[in-house]
């Protein structure tokens, strides 16, 4: 699974890192940093939750 948070839509309301603080990391002004990335083995249902909980619907998986 990877992901991907397009960093024009984010809006730096931190609820992805609230919901999956080791995968939804923010840069000192509170927005996200991501870009993309390959979500570890297990982790899938986190990031499913962090993504759930953007509510400016920023992040999205890549086929
Ligand atoms: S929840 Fe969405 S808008 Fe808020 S910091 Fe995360 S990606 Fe950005």
């Amino acid at each position: 699974m990877r992901i991907r948070v397009d960093r024009s839509k984010c809006s730096g309301h931190a609820l992805c890192a609230t919901a999956a603080p080791d995968l939804y990391t923010l840069d000192d002004d509170g927005y996200s940093n991501v870009g993309e990335l390959d979500v570890p083995a297990g982790m899938e249902e986190l990031a499913r939750r962090g993504m759930a909980a953007c509510p400016e619907l920023a992040i999205t998986t890549v086929r």
